[in-house]
């Protein structure tokens, strides 16, 4: 696939991910799955209780690992929630643990022929992820499924706010093309 091509599926967009028309929309959520703060309550509050309700009969979800859910009342059919990890001091497996967030969401997405999904920053908020770092895990990624063959046809970068818009586009002007 030509830069361009791969550029063109893959969308930095600035805005709040429960609003966002996708196939499947992806929650940071933690290993408990049963809602948070953050972007996993905006979820939870968008998609109404059935979604906690599913989430229970789940019961859990390691880090580094994703469930999916129905989307209830969502714009989006589906949510795959991921746990991504603590940060600590980089020393912890943290990078790893984080890019197997990327991967098992995006294979739970390709096994439900999903087309379009949107991730937030996953582990960049409460978790304490620096951005930048990753940012560009979660580019290389995305890259990575995108060059392969894949049902997936568009990735969208959900960002909270003008300076992660910022980090983001820079990391897929840097990594892709
Ligand atoms: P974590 O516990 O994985 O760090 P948070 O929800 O605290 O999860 O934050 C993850 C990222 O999601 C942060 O960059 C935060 O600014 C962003 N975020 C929070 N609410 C939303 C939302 N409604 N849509 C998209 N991103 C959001």
């Amino acid at each position: 696939m030509s830069p361009e091509q791969l550029e063109n599926r893959i969308g930095v967009v600035e805005g709040d991910i429960t609003k966002q028309q996708v196939d499947a929309i992806v929650n940071a959520a933690n290993t408990t799955l049963l809602g948070g703060g953050g972007v996993d309550g905006a979820i939870h509050r968008a998609a109404g209780p059935e979604l906690l309700e599913e989430c229970r009969r789940l019961g859990g979800c390691p880090t580094g690992q994703a469930r999916i859910t129905k989307g209830y009342r969502l714009p989006s059919k589906r949510v795959i929630h991921t746990v991504g990890p603590v940060w600590r001091d980089g020393h912890r497996g943290e990078d790893e643990l984080l890019a197997g967030c990327y991967r098992s969401s995006l294979a739970l997405a390709e096994q439900h022929g999903v087309k379009t999904i949107a991730f937030p920053s996953i582990s960049t908020g409460a978790y304490g992820f620096p951005m930048e770092r990753a940012a560009k895990i979660a580019v290389t990624e995305i890259k990575k499924i995108l060059e392969r063959k894949s049902s997936i046809e568009k990735v969208l970068l959900v960002c909270f706010g003008r300076n992660a818009f910022e980090v983001h586009q820079k990391a897929v002007r840097e990594m892709v093309g």
